[in-house]
């Protein structure tokens, strides 16, 4: 297993790019420590494949290093940088038997008999394969096919880094649950590296001690689900993450309030906020959980109107009109009917800033 460090790395598949939007990945730099559980978060298209075709050598990046435990690896090919890697669709020998799929990657490295037993019997019982064994793999379902793909993928103990890319897509929802709590025991009792892409949320935070969160092409956030459920670095964590995301407000700050258009009353803003000129892009962040709804006036409160309030069974999910925005609150109780006045609290602590996109306070 290995560090891997990625250094000022970058990738276009166009030749000459020349403004952002010509990159796939946006130049970066980060490091994945030995032994972690990453997931690497983010919708179709914003470079998660990309970033990790580099880091095993299926992509040649158009600039930047990348490190294994310190050594530039950049230029050397997929073969000879000790990586494995799991795709969305199942990698697999229909003629072989399960036992000869899982050993295969092992044999291929001169593993003695009795090791390669020992080993894919190991791998095998925490995948619950071990009834398929002695069955040859073209005769299994689907899900039992994806099974095998991981389990060759974890079955080399000496690897750099087991790369997930998106494998459960296929996978039947129930299953896909228990795979994925698998993949978190697998990880703590064989010590590998896992760096696991996904672009569902549930997947990456349950999954992942660390989540790397990208949009476009570029790293907006590295934390654990709680950092970024309650920290968001970027407006792109708090409204991906979440649901519903956080509310965005875009308002004005000057003389340490802020007001949002529409509503008369501003909010106080505690001070060493490095905000500008009162035009420059701010938005207030406020996650549904944290806004407080009553229909009694109470001290700082914003009104606004209820527009719809729901059941959700666990919450009562409202969304309401302040002054030109909509914003969404989960309450544990209902606050009123459509129509209602509404009085809206933002705990300071839970509402953050953001200008041009990054959190400033
Ligand atoms: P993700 O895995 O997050 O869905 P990808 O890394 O596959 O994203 O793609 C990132 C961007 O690069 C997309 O705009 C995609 O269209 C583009 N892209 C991906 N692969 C290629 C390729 N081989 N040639 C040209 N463009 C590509
Ligand atoms: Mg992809």
């Amino acid at each position: 297993m290995a560090r891997i460090e990625l250094v000022n790395l970058a990738h276009a598949y166009k030749a000459n790019p020349s403004q952002p939007s010509d990159y796939a990945l946006l130049p970066m730099t980060m490091t994945w420590d030995d032994g972690g559980a990453y997931a690497l978060l983010g919708p179709s298209g914003c470079g998660k494949t990309t970033l990790l075709n580099i880091i095993s050598g299926l992509v040649p990046p158009s600039q930047g290093k990348v490190l294994f435990d310190g050594k530039d690896v950049t230029k050397l090919p997929t073969e000879s940088r000790n990586i494995a890697q799991v795709f969305q669709f199942p990698v697999i020998y229909d003629t072989m038997t399960v036992r000869e799929n899982l050993a295969f990657p092992l044999k291929n490295r001169g593993w003695k008999n009795a090791d390669i037993k020992k080993r894919v019997d190991q791998i095998a019982e925490i995948l619950e394969l071990t009834p398929d064994l002695n069955h040859r793999a073209s005769g299994l379902t689907a899900d039992a096919k994806q099974k095998i793909s991981l389990g060759r993928g974890l079955v080399r103990p000496d690897v750099a880094a087991v790369l997930f890319d998106e494998p459960l897509t296929v996978i039947d929802p129930h299953l896909k649950w228990l795979l994925r709590r698998k993949l978190k025991e697998i990880h703590h009792e064989l010590k590998l590296s896992l760096i696991y892409v996904t672009h569902d949320q549930i997947e990456a935070l349950t999954f992942a001690d660390q989540v790397v969160v990208m949009t476009q092409g570029e790293v907006v956030q590295v934390g654990s689900a709680q950092a970024l459920f309650e920290e968001p670095e970027h407006t792109f964590v708090g409204y991906f993450i979440g649901n519903p995301g956080m509310n965005l407000l875009p308002c004005t700050v000057a003389h340490q309030l802020a007001r949002i258009p529409g509503v008369d009353q501003p909010l106080p803003v505690p001070a060493g906020i490095p905000i500008g000129p009162a035009s420059s892009n701010v938005r207030l962040g406020i996650r549904p959980e944290y806004v407080g709804c009553s229909k009694e006036k109470t001290d700082g409160a914003l009104p606004a109107q209820l527009n719809t309030v729901r059941n959700l069974g666990t919450h009562w999910l409202a969304v309401c009109q302040l002054g030109d925005y909509k914003i969404a609150a989960k309450l544990h109780q209902q606050p009123g009917v459509s129509g209602d006045t509404v009085w809206l609290q933002f705990p300071p602590a839970r509402t953050l800033y953001y200008v041009n996109d990054k959190r400033a306070l």
